[in-house]
C-alpha cells in the first residue's frame, strides 16, 4: 500500500539521486562536485536533490541536506519493497510540515520515451508465429495475418494492449510505425487517431508510415503523405538498395518538405556489409536542404563494414543531423540466423570443419546484430534505444518496457563504462520526437521514475519490477494488462 502522502498536493522527496544527465540545465549550481562513493566513479555522474512537488509539479529543488544532518541514516518515510511509509521532512530550511518521503539515495530517471514500435503488429505470436526465426519468415507472416485478422476492433484492442503496458512500465511518449499499403492504412489510422484521443493525458503518441518508400513515388504514396500531414505524423518508409534509390529518396524529403514532415526510416536492417542505406538516406538529405528532424532506425550493416566506409557514412549522419535509433531486442532476436552475417568469419575460422557444425538443425550467432552505437555517439549522433516489435513475428518477445530495453542494451552493447546512457531511452528519443524535454527541474510536470537502486549496478542487478511511476505528481495505479485479455483474439 502507497503512503497517504501521495495523495497530497504537496510533498517533498527526498535523497533523491538523480543522473546529471537528467537534468535541466541551471539545476546544479556553478562549481558543483559529485559527492559520491568512488566505487561509484566509473558511472555518471549523481546528485542528490530533495525536490518539493506541488499541483503536479516540480517546485522547489535543493541539493539535498537532510541526509547530512541525519548523519547519512533515512529520516521521515521511507521507500522500501516498492512501498513507501510516510515521514516528515527534517532539513534546516523547512518550510513548514509538508509530508516528506525519503527515497534514500534511490535513484529518480525522467520518464521513458519509446521511439520506434510496431503497435499494429503487436500481440499476434500465438495466432502468428515466426516459424524459422527469420526476417523473410516475419516478413511474410506479418502479411498474412494483416490481411486475415486486421479489423478496427482487433486492432484497437492490440494496439491498446501495448499501450497499457508501455504505460505501467514508465513510458511517457510513444512512436509507432504503421503499416500503411492500400486501403487498411485509414482503418489502422483511424484506431490510431482514437487511442491518440483517449490517451491524451498519459501518453504523446506519434504515427509514422511504413512502406517500402518506393512506393512514394506512385500517387497512392502522395495521398499516404497527406493522410500522414493530417494526423500531424511523420512520415516513414524501408529503404532498400536499389538502382533508382536517389529518385525514391528525393521523392520521399519533396512529399516531407513540402508538408513540414519529420521523417522516420528503416535502414540497413541486414548483416549485408553491401547494405549503405543509411548513407543514401544521410546524402539525400543533404542534397534535398532538408530541414526537418530524421530518424533512422537499425543500421545494423553498419557494422560489418569495412572501416573506410562506416567513416563516410558516420560523417554524412552527422552533417545531416540525423538521429540514430538502435533495436537491440530485435536485432539480437533476427540478426545472423543461420550465421548469415558471420559466415565469412566462421568459414574463415572453421574452413574445412564448417560443415561438420552446418549438419546440427540449428547454429549459434556469432554477432549481436546491432549497430556501432559508441561510434555513433562519439561522433556527436544522437543516439537512442527503442522497444520495435512486441510479440510476433520480428521478436517473439517484450513489453514495450523502456527499463528492458535499457538493460538489453547495456548487455549486448557494453554501454556499462565510462559514460552513462540513461538518456538514450529517455531525453534523447523524447528529443529526436520533437517534443519538449522531459529533463528533471523546477517548473517541469512531476513525471518519474522511482527505483531503490542507489547507482547504475544496483539498478541492473535487478529486475527493477518494483519501480514507482510518478505521473503528475501521483503514482499511476493502472496494472499490467493479463494475456488474457487478448485471448478471444486467437483462432479457435
Ligand atoms: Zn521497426
Amino acid at each position: 500500500m502507497l503512503s497517504d502522502d501521495f495523495k497530497c498536493d504537496r510533498y517533498w522527496l527526498l535523497n533523491a539521486r538523480i543522473p546529471v544527465s537528467l537534468l535541466l540545465p541551471g539545476t546544479l549550481p556553478d562549481g558543483w562536485s559529485p559527492d559520491i562513493p568512488k566505487s561509484d566513479r566509473p558511472e555518471e555522474p549523481l546528485a542528490v536533490f530533495d525536490l518539493e512537488i506541488h499541483h503536479g509539479k516540480i517546485t522547489q529543488m535543493h541539493l539535498s541536506r537532510s541526509s547530512q544532518l541525519a548523519g547519512g541514516q533515512p529520516v521521515g518515510g521511507q521507500f522500501a519493497g516498492g512501498q513507501f511509509a510516510g515521514g516528515q521532512f527534517a532539513g534546516d530550511w523547512q518550510p513548514d510540515s509538508v509530508p516528506a518521503i525519503d527515497l534514500r539515495q534511490g535513484l529518480v530517471w525522467s520518464c521513458f520515451a519509446d521511439l520506434h514500435t510496431h503497435l499494429d503488429k503487436g500481440q499476434i505470436w500465438q495466432r502468428t508465429a515466426n516459424l524459422d526465426g527469420t526476417f523473410d519468415c516475419a516478413l511474410g507472416q506479418c502479411q498474412t495475418d494483416r490481411e486475415q485478422y486486421w479489423q478496427a476492433a482487433e486492432l484497437y484492442r492490440r494496439m491498446e494492449f501495448g499501450l497499457k503496458c508501455s504505460y505501467v512500465h514508465g513510458t511517457q511518449a510513444l512512436r509507432t510505425h504503421l503499416d500503411a499499403y492500400g486501403e487498411k492504412i485509414e482503418i489502422s489510422l483511424a484506431v490510431f487517431q482514437a487511442l491518440q484521443q483517449e490517451w491524451r493525458d498519459r501518453l504523446t503518441l506519434q504515427a509514422v508510415s511504413l512502406v517500402s518508400i518506393d512506393y512514394f513515388l506512385t500517387p497512392a504514396g502522395e495521398a499516404l503523405a497527406d493522410q500522414f500531414a493530417a494526423v500531424d505524423g511523420v512520415l516513414g518508409g524501408f529503404v532498400q538498395m536499389h538502382p533508382d534509390l536517389d529518385r525514391q529518396l528525393d521523392r520521399v524529403f519533396t512529399l516531407a518538405q513540402e508538408r513540414g514532415l519529420a521523417l522516420d526510416f528503416h535502414t540497413d536492417e541486414s548483416g549485408n556489409p553491401a547494405d549503405i542505406t543509411l548513407r543514401q538516406v544521410a546524402a539525400a538529405a543533404l542534397r534535398n536542404h532538408f530541414t526537418g528532424q530524421i530518424v533512422c532506425g537499425h543500421c545494423c550493416s553498419l557494422a560489418v563494414q569495412p572501416l573506410a566506409e562506416v567513416v563516410q557514412t558516420i560523417d554524412l549522419v552527422k552533417q545531416a543531423q540525423i538521429g540514430i535509433v538502435s533495436l537491440p531486442m530485435c536485432n539480437l532476436y533476427l540478426q545472423d540466423r543461420n550465421q548469415r552475417a558471420s559466415q565469412h568469419f566462421v568459414q574463415a575460422t572453421l574452413g574445412d570443419r564448417l560443415a561438420h557444425l552446418q549438419q546440427f538443425a540449428t547454429q549459434t550467432p556469432r554477432w549481436r546484430g546491432i549497430t556501432l552505437v559508441h561510434e555513433l555517439r562519439h561522433s556527436g549522433i544522437p543516439v537512442a534505444f527503442a522497444s520495435d516489435n512486441c510479440r510476433d513475428p520480428f521478436h517473439a518477445y517484450g513489453d514495450h518496457d523502456g527499463w528492458e530495453v535499457f538493460t538489453q542494451a547495456v548487455r549486448i552493447a557494453q554501454l556499462d563504462a565510462p559514460i552513462n546512457w540513461c538518456d538514450s531511452v529517455t531525453t534523447v528519443p523524447l528529443k529526436l520526437m520533437g517534443q519538449p524535454t522531459n529533463q528533471i527541474g523546477v517548473g517541469q510536470p512531476a513525471d518519474f521514475i522511482l527505483f531503490q537502486a542507489r547507482n547504475l549496478n544496483e539498478l541492473l542487478a535487478r529486475s527493477q519490477q518494483d519501480r514507482i511511476v510518478i505521473r503528475q505528481g501521483k503514482p499511476i495505479e493502472m496494472k499490467l494488462p493479463h494475456y488474457s485479455e487478448l485471448d478471444d483474439l486467437l483462432p479457435p
